[in-house]
């Protein structure tokens, strides 16, 4: 379970801070995947980052399976995000020189793990997002659809509670849009891990278990998929 409180946030020095997200309150079931909508400056990104640990609130507090993660240290917080969570971007942010296995591999260097088993893991992921046969190719070998697939591969390869997914579908045509949206539907049914996504397709949205919008740094409508 993901739970907000009141989060607070802006950015720039305490004088001149234009406020970012205002009181920001939400609870997010264990296994549920989640669409997070709104006009671009809303505040999408901002609250993304701050749940994935890779910024602080000003005020407020995340809690994450059980864990109160808001206030937590730098090196700690790396810990839990490794832990807990994944990330897919909009443009994939796959390193050029690595291959599809060693770039799904990566989170796994942090945790230690020896070479043959990151490969391993790997190939496990990437066989789940239906690119076993391209292991061995760069992302420039790729379209942008594999690409995404294997960003995908390596949110899930340290097997987390939560993956944020910024705009995932926003640099794809629509047919591989339609796919990865239909893998990440595939693998929150199979693995039961939550997804939160922003996007800005109704569409998608709507296939989405639950909806927030957004608007001027805060939510303004919640609805279920149905
Ligand atoms: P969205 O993802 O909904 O488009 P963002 O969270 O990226 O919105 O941005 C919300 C507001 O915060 C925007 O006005 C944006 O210009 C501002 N902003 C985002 N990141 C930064 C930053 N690192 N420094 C200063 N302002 C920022
Ligand atoms: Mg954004």
């Amino acid at each position: 379970m993901l739970r907000l409180i009141d989060i607070t946030h802006g950015y720039g020095p305490a004088r001149s801070r234009t406020q970012v997200l205002d009181r920001v309150s939400l609870v997010m079931p264990s296994g549920q995947m989640w669409a997070l909508t709104g006009a671009s400056g809303s505040g999408k990104s901002t609250l993304l980052n701050l749940i994935g640990l890779l910024d602080r609130p000003q005020s407020g507090a995340i809690e994450l399976a059980g864990q109160r993660v808001s206030g937590i240290e730098a090196s700690e917080a790396a810990k839990v995000r490794n832990r807990l969570i994944g990330f897919v971007f909009q443009s994939f942010h796959l390193l050029p020189r690595l291959s599809a296995w060693e770039n799904v591999a990566l989170p796994l260097v942090h945790r230690g793990i020896g070479r043959a088993e990151r490969r391993h893991a790997a190939m496990e992921q990437l066989e789940r997002v239906g690119l076993g046969d391209r292991l061995h190719h760069r992302p420039e070998e790729m379209s942008g659809g594999q690409r995404q697939r294997v960003a995908i591969a390596r949110a899930l390869v340290t097997q987390p509670r939560l993956i944020l997914a910024d705009e995932p579908t926003g640099n794809l045509d629509s047919e591989s849009g339609a796919m990865v949206m239909a893998l990440l539907r595939n693998i929150n049914r199979e693995t039961g891990v939550s997804i939160l996504m922003v996007t800005h397709d109704a569409v998608l949205a709507r296939s989405c278990d639950y909806r927030v919008q957004m608007q001027d740094g805060r939510i303004i409508q919640n609805a279920t998929g149905q």
